[in-house]
Formats: C-alpha cells, structure tokens, sequence
C-alpha cells in the first residue's frame, strides 16, 4: 500500500505539493533511510518558514522534523549545540536566562537551527556580525548517503552545506556560539526618513549593531522609498533574563486578499504617518527582533492565492536599484504592501550565501498572474546585471536562467555535494526548478 501524502506548502502559500511526511526519525534510522536511496530522493524540512518551495519535495518523502529536538548549552564556553529540528524560539529559552544570545536573529523565532543552517541566515546585524555562518563551530551532517559528518568552517562540504538548502544531506545538529547579554532590552532610536536617499543614509551612517528600515512600498515621486529606521544596541545595564514565548492572537483565515494597490497604499500612508519624526526608547528582545510573531498565522490572513516575497541584495554602488523595484512593482500594480530595507557587509564565503556588501530590499506582495510574473522577470535580470541576487529561503518562482547569471556555476558547491550526495538523495521542488538536483 502506498503511503498517504500530505500537501505541503511554504510561509508564502503560493506553491505546494503532496509528499510522504515522516519525523521525527532517530538519527541512527535516518542513515539507514538514506543508505536505501528512496526513489523520489528526499529532504529534511524545519518549521516551514521559507516563503516558497525549498521545503517541499513534491512526490518524494520529506522528514518534518528530521530528529528530536534536543539543546544542549556550554554556559562557560559561551556555545550552544542544538539539534536541526531544535527551534530558535526553544533554543532562546535556553540560552537567554544564562545572558547568552543566539547571535543572528531572523524576522521570526519559530525557525529551525537546520533551516537556519541550510539558508545561512541574517538578522539585523549583518553589517556588523555577518551572517549564521560566521557564527557556527561545527554542523554535524547525515550525508546524503546516511554517513555522518563532522563539518567545520575549514571544509569545502560545510560551505556547501550551510546555505545549501538542504541539498547536502540532513543537519543533525549545529553548535553556534553565543553573544553575552546582560537583559534582554535594547535601545531603539527611529527616526523618519522622508525618502530613499536619505533612508539609506541613515541606514549607511549608522553605528548601532542592528539596523533596519521599514519602508513604505506604495510612495512614489518626491516621496519614494520614505520610511522608518531603526537602530538598536544592547543595553549594559543588568536586567531580568528571561524570554518567554508570548503566544499572540491567530490572524483569521481571509476567503479574498486584502491587500489591493488602494489599500496597501492606505495601510503604508498610515504607518508612515503614524510614525513620529524622531524617537528613542527601550524594547524588548521580541518586540525588537520578533514583531511579527505576535500575530499567529498572519501569513493565512493574505488571501487563498497567497503572497510572494521578492527579497534581493545589490552591491554598494548599485541602490539605484532599489528604486526601480519599487517603481516598477508599483506600475504593475502588484499591491506591494510590505518593505524592509537592510545594510549588508561581507558575506560568508558560502556559495549558497545570501547576503553580499550592499542593500537588501524585501517586498511582500500579493502572488499575482502572468503579468506580475513577466514584471519580476524582467527585475530579476535587472539584479543579476547590477551584480545582485535574490534570496533563495524567500524565493518561490526565480528561473534558472537568472539564478544561473546570479550565483554563478557554483562548481565548488557542485563538486562538494558530489562527494556528499552522489546519488542525488537530497532534493527540493526548489533545488529541481534552479537545477541544484534531479
Ligand atoms: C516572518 C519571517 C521573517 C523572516 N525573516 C528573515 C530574516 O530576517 N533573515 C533571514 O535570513 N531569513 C528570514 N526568514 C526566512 C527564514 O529564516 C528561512 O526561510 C529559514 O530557512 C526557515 O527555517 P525553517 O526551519 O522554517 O526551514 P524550512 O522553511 O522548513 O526549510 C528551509 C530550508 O531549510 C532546509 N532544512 C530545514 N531543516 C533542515 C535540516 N535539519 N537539515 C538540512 N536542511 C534543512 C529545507 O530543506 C529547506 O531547504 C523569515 C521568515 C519568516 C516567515
């Protein structure tokens, strides 16, 4: 009898497929799955986070959690060793009443350490901490052919790894060191930025650790790229530590999208309007880091179609960029209701790797037809010539064209996942639609 497969999807809820879901698995079991070679080749999966499709493997058997989670944290050596299946929100509550901080802080906590792992991610202190691989002693692996493996940041295969989407095999566990805190409040300064240029000089000048800039998608003319920046510091001061998961109320389920041009466009005034010019204060580990996690499930509130992420990283020099995405996807009519710029430094050396010196710009957009797809094909060859690319834990529709001109031949990163994976084990809807597997 076959098994039952279960419909899968991605954060953004515009791609999906059925697949054989297993997990957790002890790791010991899982070597063995993998040494059987299952036919529609297989894939680790975390909290489903990804906006599109790196999480799923239409057809195939996909394992969601992988393992048990387990976190063990070395206090005194300032490191945490966690399983992949471990999630940042659990991993937090470890670490953080022992003043210690996982060091890069994505826009969610409900993420996985493997999902983490596999996409490389970044927080708001990119510029000044780098992204996860900067921060990650070891990444214990089950290769693609069920061998353990020990990875450090010196091997070929961990830079393949860490970024590669799950290609290379299952990450087991990883263990990160920890920045030391003394409470868990920041200081926050905003300030109003009343259009691109001089948002991204507020984001360029500034000195804080983290940096971000909400900004409003739906402005155009004199006013385009206006927002809101915030740059944040720990506070030195002693204070209570403790982080607790603050379970917020559950979006409903929209049967329509809300977001139109009109009222993503009524939405963007307000906030910015709402916004005061200048002001500083104090917030918590959550709030800062974590704002829209308070609303469960907000992701189902955007409409049965779905929504789409656009997140790209164009070099210094080439913010211009930026300014034609915006335009251009406000001309399409595409209801842009979500922007947030940040200031990257150096990447990581991971082929795989998102980020590059420069700016990153997201926009989250209703999944729209044909003619907002042509639009995002023609940005996205515009990001590929600037030297740029797009993210691909947020991505659910880049052609291989395009991701080819962006990333390259990655024949460093093809040739570590042949002696990881050389039986094509590991595979995603992702990885097939950008010819990383079969
Ligand atoms: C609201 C929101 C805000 C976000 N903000 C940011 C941000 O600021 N910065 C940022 O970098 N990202 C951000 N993200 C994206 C998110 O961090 C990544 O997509 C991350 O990969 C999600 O982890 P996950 O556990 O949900 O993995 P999934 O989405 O389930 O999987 C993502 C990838 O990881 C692989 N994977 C998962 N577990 C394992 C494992 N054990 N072994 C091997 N591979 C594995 C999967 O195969 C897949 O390729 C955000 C996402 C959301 C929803």
């Amino acid at each position: 009898m076959n098994a039952p497969l279960t419909y899968l999807d991605g954060f953004g809820r515009c791609t999906g497929g059925r697949a054989e879901v297993r997990g957790p698995v002890a790791p010991e079991a899982l070597g063995e799955l993998l040494a059987a070679r299952p036919a529609r080749g297989l894939l680790a999966r975390g909290t489903g986070c990804s906006y599109g499709d790196a999480a799923q493997n239409t057809g195939g058997l996909v394992l969601a959690p992988a393992t048990p989670a387990e976190i063990t944290v070395d206090a005194g050596g300032g490191t945490v060793r966690a399983s992949g299946s471990a999630t940042f929100r659990q991993i937090l509550a470890r670490t953080v009443p022992r003043g210690l901080l996982l060091p890069v802080l994505p826009g969610t906590a409900r993420l996985t350490l493997g999902g983490a792992v596999a996409a490389d991610v970044h927080g708001k202190n990119q510029r000044t901490d780098g992204s996860l691989a900067a921060w990650l002693d070891s990444v214990e692996l089950l290769d693609g052919t069920g061998r353990v493996r020990f990875l450090t940041p010196d091997q070929e295969e961990f830079r393949a790894t860490v970024g590669g989407m799950g290609l290379t095999g299952v990450v087991l566990a990883a263990t990160v060191r920890l920045i030391p805190i003394t409470g868990t409040r920041l200081a926050v300064s905003s300030r109003r930025a009343g259009d691109l240029e001089a948002l991204l000089a507020e984001l360029d000048g500034a000195r804080s650790r983290y940096g971000v800039a909400w900004i409003d998608t739906t402005a155009g003319g004199a006013a385009l790229g206006r927002g809101v920046v915030d740059l944040a510091d720990h506070l030195d001061e002693p204070d209570e530590l403790a982080y607790a998961e603050e379970p917020g109320p559950r979006a409903p389920r929209l049967p329509f999208a809300p977001f139109t041009p009109l009222t993503a466009r009524a939405f963007n005034t307000l906030w910015y309007r709402r916004a005061p010019r200048e002001r500083t204060g104090t917030q918590s580990l959550g709030t800062f880091f974590h704002r829209l996690d308070a609303v469960r499930d907000w992701n189902r509130a955007l409409g049965p179609r779905g929504f789409l992420q656009y997140q790209f990283a164009v070099p210094d020099g080439r913010h211009a960029v930026l300014a034609e995405v915006l335009t251009q996807l406000q001309r399409a009519g595409g209801a842009p209701f979500l922007g947030t710029v940040k200031r990257f430094g150096p990447g990581s050396g991971c082929p795989l790797s998102f980020p590059l010196p420069g700016w990153s710009l997201a926009v989250d957009l209703p999944a729209g037809g044909p003619r907002l797809h042509a639009v995002l094909d023609r940005l996205d060859r515009r990001v590929a010539e600037a030297g740029g690319r797009i993210y691909l834990a947020k991505d659910a529709r880049l052609g291989r064209a395009a991701f080819d001109a962006m990333y390259g031949p990655l024949a460093d990163w093809r040739a570590a996942r042949a002696r990881l994976d050389p039986d094509d084990t590991m595979r995603s809807d992702l990885g097939r639609r950008l010819g990383l597997c079969r």
